[in-house]
């Protein structure tokens, strides 16, 4: 009975590791890391097994994009998002906004669903050496497991409306607190949806690749007042670029 009973603690033990082994997403609960000194990107590859591909990965985010290099196509974005209920969390990392049910994307004939949404400062993308002081990234998992991430460059200006909630209310430490009214993805795009999509990975470890990333040519703003409530919390939080490695970059209008 004792034995038989050690033996479902241990098999669900190992159950657990290897789920988490195995989902690139939550492989990085083992190992601390940072954005800067011993635990920061240039460290990162070496900090564990798992992050390796961060070191040896060759179609690693972000890129600075090399628009002479792009090559013009037309496959518009398809936007299905939908107003969901949804939670903002302080993840020791970044702000992010986790929604319940917010819809989808259409992105070359395949649908992708939002998982969430995040922030990095500066911008972790470039374009031809261009960069923001702030991006979103929209991550989204289509029925197969693919990801999806469509980045949002932020410049400064006028307060973003849009946002608003979400920048005064977000938690500065490592906690998740319910958004006080619901969230549509579609209402914080801009107006039209021009994009450069490159092959890329996660952005941070464990640097998985396989990531397709529509990085939209179009800047929304925010105010500084709200990139210096972010900053407050995460003064830096972007990986610095990788190098292109030869990849093809298309536009689309
Ligand atoms: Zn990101």
């Amino acid at each position: 009975m004792y034995v038989a009973k050690m033996m479902n603690k241990i098999t669900l033990s190992v159950c657990i590791a290897f789920a988490l082994l195995s989902n690139p997403v939550f492989a990085d609960e083992h190992l601390h890391w940072g954005y800067s000194g011993r635990d920061g990107p240039a460290n990162w590859g070496a900090l564990g097994e798992e992050f390796a591909t961060c070191k040896t990965g060759r179609l690693q985010a972000p890129i600075d994009i090399p628009l002479g290099l792009a090559i013009q196509n037309d496959f518009p974005i398809k936007p299905h998002y939908k107003s969901s209920s949804g939670e903002i969390v302080n993840n020791g990392h970044t702000i992010q906004v986790v929604l319940a049910d917010g819809g989808s994307v259409n992105l070359l004939g395949q649908d992708y669903a939002i998982a969430q949404f995040h922030f990095h400062t500066p911008a972790e993308e470039r374009v031809s050496g261009k960069r923001y002081p702030l991006n979103a990234h929209l991550v989204h998992k289509s029925t197969d497991g693919t990801i999806a991430v469509i980045g949002i460059f932020f410049k400064v200006g006028a307060e973003n409306a849009v946002l608003k909630n979400i920048f005064l209310t977000m938690p500065p430490k490592e906690e998740s607190i319910p958004l006080t009214e619901k969230f549509d993805i579609g209402s914080m795009l801009p107006r039209s949806l021009p994009y450069y999509k490159y092959a890329g990975s996660l952005t941070t470890p464990p640097c998985s690749e396989g990531v397709s990333f529509y990085i939209l040519a179009i800047p929304l703003e925010i105010s500084q007042a709200q990139l210096n409530a972010f900053q407050k919390i995460f003064p830096l939080n972007a990986r610095p670029i990788k190098p292109v490695n030869g990849r093809m970059i298309v536009y689309s209008r």
